[in-house]
């Protein structure tokens, strides 16, 4: 394969290629406002490090990112808090499903990654004691790196409050640990909010396109970003690149939920999936990619999602191994 493959044919590709499979799966009726998902969707949008981008099928459709808003909020948590955020929260991947109390108990209220719940419930609590209106400067950030029509889904994120007990438990159990700063429905409410950010698959491969060039974001060049002048859009240092390679390791170990591994010996690239079904993965120094179908397997990922990454990564042999 050479190393520059024709981008539009191969998402053409993959989608005939999972065309069969697509229903498969489970959607995540555990948040109310998600059980009428239509399961048939699948999109997948890719944009690599030279400019190019293509999608096919449903990928500019918004969903629910879910657990993939993780991503925005450690990048936030580590600007704000750097290093410090470690001694809260770990680096190693957890092997229990994401929701999963058992490890909070025995290991003091220190959670395993931020990317598993009760990870991203300190990384929201940090948010919540660093800006003054935490949601607003997620939004922000995510609209400044894929667009301003960016939104909170605020009938999911009620359904998600409502519902909420199990978050809450590992909440008020870290609390009790003195693991969290704020009250636990401050803390609830900035998660629930973070999880319902709806994007499409488009948007979600440009929004994290920071973490496959060495940190630094390059804007779509569009009559928004050059203000009509038909400039090239200026780059913007994100991260560092050592930031973003750390983020990235993360996203391999612990951004699958207990697949983690399975998902890095079959498709081998940094990932964060949600429960609404997307994945993005990223190929450090090539681009992103990210795919969405609302059919879950037993662990949460995409069944047909995760199909489509198997193939994009046997079709341009873009692997990190
Ligand atoms: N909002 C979901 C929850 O807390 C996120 C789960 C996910 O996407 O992994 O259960």
């Amino acid at each position: 394969m050479s190393s520059q493959p024709d981008i539009a044919t191969i998402v053409q590709r993959v989608r005939d290629e999972v065309a069969s499979r697509i229903g498969e799966g489970r959607v995540a009726d555990y948040i109310p406002a998600l059980a009428h998902v239509p399961i048939d969707r699948f999109g997948i949008a890719v944009r690599t490090s030279c400019g190019q981008s293509a999608h096919a099928g449903d990928a500019e459709e918004p969903f629910s990112i879910q657990s993939i808003s993780k991503v925005f909020t450690l990048t936030l948590a580590l600007q704000a808090r750097g290093e410090a955020l470690w001694r809260r929260v770990g680096k190693e991947p957890s092997g229990d499903p994401f929701n999963s109390l058992l490890q909070l108990e025995h290991e003091c209220g220190v959670p395993r990654n931020p990317l598993i719940n009760a990870g991203a419930l300190v990384v929201a609590d940090c948010l919540v004691s660093d800006y003054e209106k935490p949601l607003d400067a997620l939004l922000s950030k995510v609209r400044s790196l894929a667009g301003k029509r960016i939104a909170f889904d605020t009938a999911v994120a009620h359904s998600e409050l409502a519902t909420a007990d199990r978050n809450a438990s590992m909440a008020h159990l870290m609390k009790s640990f003195g693991n969290l700063e704020n009250s636990v429905d401050a803390v609830l409410d900035a998660y629930c909010h973070q999880c319902s950010l709806s994007m499409n698959c488009c948007e979600l491969a440009a929004a994290l396109g920071y973490l496959a060039d060495c940190g630094s974001h390059s804007p779509v060049a569009s009559a928004e970003s050059t203000q009509g002048t038909g400039a090239t859009p200026r780059a913007t240092q994100i991260v560092d690149a050592a930031r973003a390679r750390r983020i990235n390791a993360l996203m391999l170990t612990c951004g699958t939920y207990d697949r983690a591994g399975e998902f890095a010996y079959e498709v081998g690239l940094p990932a964060k999936s949600g429960v609404g079904g997307g994945i993005v993965a990223v190929i450090p120094g090539r681009g992103t990619v990210a795919v969405w179908s609302p059919g879950l397997g037993e662990s949460g990922n995409s069944v047909v999602g995760v199909e489509a990454l198997k193939r994009f990564v046997a079709l341009t042999g873009w692997s990190v191994f």
